[in-house]
């Protein structure tokens, strides 16, 4: 049986933990040769053990994706190993502390957005690149609910995905006539390690907060993330483009 991804090869960001490491077994799974992208090397290590126990293909490279410089070279190792290139999946992203606008800091306004959407901006240029010559290519990009509604999160992390959110439908439209689709899914609560990326939590923040969260629906699986994210870079997703596409349980629509 050929898997749904067979002779692609894909890139996934922050595929060290959660979303992106059930995306990249997934995927790999179905076919796919997955370059493996993570700051944290060790956790990378063991996703693409993982793999090849399995009987997959997947190579890593540390990566720290709000640098521009190692997301050249992170094209440039899939190209190398691979020879080719079909599908760029930007997952890696980090939490702010939940800080409205009257509190947050520069510092943590600038990080979030270098880990979050500067990196989005600069790995969809090279996909784009990539990907105009050969008239194909996919992008999923992995934003939030708090890339479509302001009850999610901190004005940092809440802007840094609206800002995913409309780069995704701008490339969409840009690039349709050649061939090429750029998707967004907008996670609701999903259990994985993103907590551990949230530091010096403010507490007006936080508490306005509840009332949004505390609506959410239990939290969902990183396999749930991962099986719409398979149809989405798949060639059964052919005519949509454009997408923002929550994956939450519904909370959305609460
Ligand atoms: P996670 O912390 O389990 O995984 C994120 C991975 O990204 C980690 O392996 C981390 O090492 C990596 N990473 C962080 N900064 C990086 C950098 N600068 N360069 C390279 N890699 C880096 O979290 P997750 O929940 O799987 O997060 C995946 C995506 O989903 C993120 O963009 C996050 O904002 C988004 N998201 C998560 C939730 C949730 O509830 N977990 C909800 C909505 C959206």
């Amino acid at each position: 049986m050929t898997g749904r991804l067979e002779n692609k090869v894909a890139i996934i960001t922050g595929a060290g933990s959660g979303m992106g490491a059930s995306m990249a077994k997934l995927f790999a799974k179905e076919g796919a040769k997955v370059v493996a992208a993570d700051l944290n090397e060790e956790r990378l290590q063991e996703v693409v053990y993982a793999i090849t126990d399995a009987g997959g293909d997947a190579k890593p490279i540390r990566v720290d994706v709000s640098n521009e410089g190692n997301i050249k070279e992170m094209f440039e190792f899939a190209q190398k190993e691979y020879g080719k290139l079909d599908i760029v999946v930007n997952n890696a992203g980090i939490m702010d502390n939940m800080a409205a606008a009257g509190d947050v800091t520069d510092d943590m306004w600038q990080k979030v957005f270098a880990v979050n959407t500067d990196s989005v901006m600069y790995s969809t240029r090279e996909a784009i690149h990539a990907f105009l010559p050969q008239k194909s290519g996919t992008i999923l990009n992995i934003a939030s609910v708090g890339g479509t509604n302001g009850g999610r999160a901190g004005a940092a992390y809440t802007a840094s995905k609206h800002a995913v959110v409309g780069l995704t439908k701008n490339t969409a439209y840009m690039y349709e006539p050649d061939g090429i689709r750029v998707n967004t899914i907008a996670p609701g609560g999903i259990k994985t390690n993103i907590a551990e990326s949230m530091k010096g939590v403010d507490e007006h923040g936080m508490k306005r907060q509840m009332v949004g969260m505390g609506l959410s629906p239990e939290p969902g699986s990183a396999e749930e993330i991962a099986n719409a994210a398979l149809f989405l870079v798949s060639d059964e997703a052919s005519y949509v483009n454009g997408v923002v596409m929550p994956v939450d349980g519904g909370w959305t629509v609460y």
